[in-house]
Order: structure tokens, then C-alpha cells, then sequence
């Protein structure tokens, strides 16, 4: 296949994820939000590179849009991690405090993010997604297609 053909494949592939995830990361977002007491101005789907999700000026936050591929309670928890980062910028305990208050078992999600990565490094705001493989498209979606997915599963 000559290079720009794929080129363009894969930017409709991308574009096709970023309209799909966007919705469900701003339902997500804006049902986080009221929670945390917060206000982010808006969310943004797209390529963030090695991030998973970061917290822009502005209060802007930012996905990934291979967030979802991910299973729905670890894409719960990247957008619980940046809404946590409006009140909390740095990784502080009481950032941690914030965010297991509203996932008492984000330790878990972030154990997975983890192990299913490639990156020795923590991975949290500097999440390696080119870690991140899923199976198949076909899998994740499907998983991705049932919130009531328990973490015990993964
Ligand atoms: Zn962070």
C-alpha cells in the first residue's frame, strides 16, 4: 500500500475515535465534575502522544482518544486523575485523597494502566500509550461496551 494511502487510513481512523470518544468522555467528565466540585471549561479528544490525559490552562482538559479502547472503569479513572488536577496540580497525597474519594479503588486502575504498559514509569499523567495494546478492536470495544464491567475482571 503506497505510504500516503495509509497515511490517510489512519487519520480517518483517529478522527472516526476522537467524534466517538468524545461524547462519552465529556458525559463522564461534566458526571465527575458536579462530584469533585469542579469546572473544567471543556474537553478536548486527541493524539496526546505518550499521555493519556493531561490538564491544560485554562482548566481545558485533554484525553487521548485510545482512551477509548481502554476498558470503561480505567478511562473513568484518567478523567477522575484530571479532574483531580483542577484542585490538586501535582501528584500530592491530597491529590490521591481527592481522587480515591470519589474511586476507592483507583489504586487498581492505576495498578493496570501500569502493568499493561510497556514504560516502567508511573503511569498516570505521563502514561505511555504506546504501552497500551489492546487484544483486538473487536475485544475492547465490546468490553468497553459494558459499564457494568467489574475490576475484578481485569
Ligand atoms: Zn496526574
Amino acid at each position: 500500500m503506497p505510504g500516503s494511502l495509509a497515511r490517510d487510513g489512519r487519520e480517518h481512523m483517529v478522527r472516526w475515535y476522537c467524534e466517538r470518544a468524545r461524547p462519552w468522555l465529556a458525559d463522564k467528565v461534566a458526571d465527575f465534575a458536579a462530584r469533585m466540585e469542579v469546572a473544567p471549561a471543556g474537553v478536548r479528544v486527541q493524539d496526546l502522544g505518550y499521555r493519556w490525559g493531561s490538564c491544560g490552562k485554562g482548566d481545558l482538559l485533554y484525553f487521548h482518544w485510545k482512551s477509548i479502547l481502554l476498558p470503561a472503569p480505567i478511562a473513568e479513572y484518567i478523567v477522575v486523575h484530571e479532574l483531580a488536577h483542577l484542585h490538586e496540580p501535582h501528584h500530592t497525597p491530597e491529590f490521591w485523597r481527592r481522587v480515591e474519594r470519589v474511586l476507592p479503588q483507583y489504586e487498581r486502575c492505576k495498578d493496570w494502566l501500569k502493568t499493561r504498559g510497556r514504560s516502567r514509569r508511573t503511569l498516570t499523567c505521563q502514561m505511555d500509550d504506546a504501552a497500551y495494546r489492546c487484544k483486538s478492536l473487536a475485544t475492547s470495544l465490546e468490553t468497553r461496551q459494558s459499564p457494568s464491567l467489574a475490576l475484578g475482571r481485569f
